[in-house]
């Protein structure tokens, strides 16, 4: 009998497609197929098939069924639950599942190989080559420079017959990890950690463990030796390391292949195409042991996943906020349950959610107090910028000034650390007291001198800075307030004339390579002072870092968000956190106009559990997560009134339901972008409920006009 395949396509459908699957074809679920879609023909993934009754209409039939390798049941799965979590059309995590499908393969390698014929006359260069032919792989330009011969001769080699090219497929495999190579001792709370760690994965099936150890306490240490643990137990065992920033993953493949010998696959948007392709196939075809990437690694195609690592868990960038809107730490517990796997969390410091599953048991918590080795935790001091004015246009306080002049005396080096982009975040008119915004988006245009533009960071538009004001056309009123990195660099290099000072941020740091290199300058000592944003914040080890001034901290403060002090708090115990993290002592000053907030407190006292224990209590009071759940929905248009009517409609068919608030509709905080007006509700529930049903059954009832777009955002950690 004929069968219907179901076929889900990678966008943004409500269900999966029924097609007739061809005579012969021999699907099964999981397999990539070619589906036609009106015009057009789409890779897709079966996700089930049955036997077609007698009477049903036609259905088109597939086209192929594609020669890759099939989608495992275990991503299949995971797919799905992610999209049903985050109220979304499974084809939209799918497409995330598919990245690397999708990719073009790299092309067939040269390869030049010996036909076994003599060559007719041997000449000092031919026995050179014949010589380096012994056990050679490579490409004719390869053995020339093997053999320290011209190009020519191997040409000639080959125009005789005596070598032949040949074109092979790019290799897939990835090597596999040598688990014999020497480590240095692991300290004693190291040790245990790495123990405890190793004796979870020995009970397998799924467990997480949250791994709590202060900035340079040797977390990937202790990490390294349960990756060992999990591939000796299984030698086909596949391991995931998350990591929220794109330097940070350069720094972990380089630990990764000191530690075994190998590097391991690398995924981030930055991977070219052909490589990504590369990677998961390899992931698909279990030739892949480790895998180190950003989020959407999550969605690889893993057939035997035994560990997931998320690295710096607390860090925001993990929450993608665009597109299929997800949280990777959160989905990485998830995927680690549906896989049976062990799931390791390490952070200096934990995301609440994190530290509340820890209290109550059901995460491992695993501590280490103490850096390794003679290194120290650093002396934190707050400058209270009320009592220590700012000189006029100056961002950085004497005592800082003075700070980072002895730093450098000593030949060691300072981070200044300032979260801001750019020169600087407003451009004001001092004749109109117009504040400039992009034409279609209501916030702020940040001024950046490099490049001597106006850009929105929300939306990425820029301008040229104009000479008279857009809004009262006076010429030459415009001033530029506040800093950005860009600025400190500017008042850092006029006041340290000598030092060697360099910026890491996003416009100065694009790509993988380029953070790499930045950090090795770093590390080596090519580099003074660095000014950076939390690009450079996080995770790095700058051995003669000994200084760390924060240049604004109440920075985060700012706009009150659910998590705007935990964040403050984690940013700021990172930053200050890189200061002495070898044999000098290191030292942070913190920069604030409000010293005595608790996070300020909290830093200063380095009394991590005192601030967590004050913020815990009140979520707990006002129901927040961890102890509650969030919601958002965003709704938003063109057009005014068929916003305000639509939000209406949909205000009036919000379900009623025990345990669950809903707020708004309100004005977003940004309430333009790209021309759309904003508006959005908070719904706000109690743990025990299930959002995602109660989001669903919410936004079936209402159907918004063509011109209205809802979007859902489930546990959101932006608030504009
Ligand atoms: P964390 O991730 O906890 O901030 P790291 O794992 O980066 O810390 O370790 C901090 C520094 O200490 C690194 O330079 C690391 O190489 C070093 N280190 C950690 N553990 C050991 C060890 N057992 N032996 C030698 N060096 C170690």
């Amino acid at each position: 009998m004929s069968r219907i395949a179901s076929v889900l396509l990678p966008m943004p459908l409500p269900e999966a497609f029924d097609y007739a699957e061809p005579e012969g074809m021999g699907l099964q679920v999981g397999d990539q197929v070619a589906a036609p879609l009106g015009p057009r023909t789409l890779r897709g993934v079966v996700t089930g098939l049955r036997d077609a009754g007698g009477g049903n209409r036609p259905l088109k039939p597939l086209e192929a069924r594609l020669e890759d390798p099939p989608l495992p049941p275990g991503t299949l799965e995971f797919v799905q639950w992610a999209a049903r979590y985050a109220v979304d059309a499974p084809g939209q995590p799918l497409a995330i599942a598919l990245r690397g499908a999708r990719a073009p393969k790299a092309r067939p390698v040269k390869q030049v190989v010996a036909t076994g014929s003599a060559p007719a006359r041997l000449t000092p260069a031919r026995e050179k080559v014949m010589a380096a032919l012994h056990g050679f792989v490579g490409a004719p330009a390869d053995l020339a420079r093997q053999a320290e011969v011209s190009a020519g001769v191997i040409k000639g080699l080959i125009d005789e017959g005596v070598l032949e090219v040949r074109q092979i497929p790019a290799p897939v495999a990835f090597p596999a990890p040598d688990l014999t190579l020497p480590r240095a001792p692991l300290n004693p709370s190291q040790a245990a950690a790495a123990g405890a760690l190793t004796a979870m994965i020995g009970e397998q099936g799924f467990q997480v463990a949250l791994l709590d150890g202060v900035t340079g306490s040797g977390k990937t240490e202790v990490y390294l030796e349960a990756v060992a643990a999990v591939l000796a137990a299984d030698p086909t065992a596949q391991v995931l390391v998350l990591l929220p920033e794109i330097a940070l993953t350069q720094a972990v493949l380089t630990r990764f292949s000191e530690r075994f010998g190998a590097m391991p696959a690398e995924w981030h948007s930055g991977v070219a195409p052909p490589a990504r392709r590369r990677v998961w196939e390899a992931v698909a075809t279990g030739a892949c042991p480790i895998v180190v990437g950003a989020r959407s690694a999550l969605f690889l195609p893993f057939t035997n996943l035994k560990l997931i690592v998320v690295d710096e868990e607390h860090d925001t960038s993990f929450k993608q906020e665009e597109g299929f809107i997800y949280q990777a730490r959160d989905l990485a517990v998830v995927r680690g349950k549906m896989e049976a796997a062990a799931v390791v969390l390490a952070s200096a410091t934990p995301s609440l959610e994190s530290l509340r599953n820890a209290e109550t048991g059901r995460y491992r918590w695993l501590r280490l107090t103490d850096r390794h080795g003679v290194a120290v935790l650093p002396q934190i001091d707050l400058i209270d910028l009320r009592g220590t004015p700012l000189e006029t246009g100056r961002w950085l306080s004497g005592p800082l000034v003075e700070a980072v002049g002895e730093t450098l005396a000593r030949g060691e080096q300072a981070l200044l650390f300032l979260n801001r982009r750019g020169y600087a975040p407003l451009v004001l008119c001092r004749a109109c007291g117009e504040r400039l915004t992009a034409p279609d988006t209501d916030s702020w245009l940040v001024e950046h001198r490099y490049t001597g533009r106006l850009v929105c960071h929300l939306t990425g538009f820029s301008m040229a800075k104009p000479k008279a004001c857009p809004h009262c056309g006076a010429i030459d009123s415009l001033v530029s307030v506040g800093p950005g990195v860009e600025r400190v660099e500017e008042e850092a290099r006029a006041l340290f004339p000598e030092a060697r000072v360099a910026v890491f941020s996003s416009d100065t740091v694009f790509d993988a390579q380029a953070a790499r290199r930045l950090v090795e300058s770093m590390a080596a000592g090519e580099i003074d002072i660095l000014v950076a944003t939390q690009a450079a914040a996080k995770g790095h080890n700058f051995p003669n870092l000994t200084l760390v001034g924060v240049v604004d901290a109440d920075l985060g403060l700012r706009g009150g968000d659910l998590r705007a002090a935990e964040r403050t708090y984690q940013l700021l115990a990172q930053a200050t956190g890189r200061a002495g993290r070898h044999d000098r002592p290191g030292r942070a000053l913190v920069q604030t106009y409000a010293p005595d907030h608790a996070v300020m407190q909290a830093l200063a006292a380095q009394d991590r559990d005192a601030f967590v224990a004050a913020e815990m209590a009140e979520r707990e009071l006002a129901g927040l997560p961890p102890f509650g759940r969030l919601g958002a929905v965003i709704v938003s248009s063109e057009n005014p009134q068929a916003l305000e009517a639509f939000v209406r409609d949909m205000a009036a068919a919000a379900p009623n339901a025990e345990g669950l608030e809903v707020y708004g509709p309100a004005d977003a905080p940004l309430s333009l972008v790209r021309g759309r007006r904003r508006k959005r509700f908070l719904v706000r529930a109690d743990r025990t409920v299930d959002l995602s049903a109660y989001l669903a059954a919410w936004r079936a009832r209402v159907k918004p006009p063509g011109s209205v777009r809802v979007v859902i955002d489930v546990d959101p950690y932006s608030f504009l």
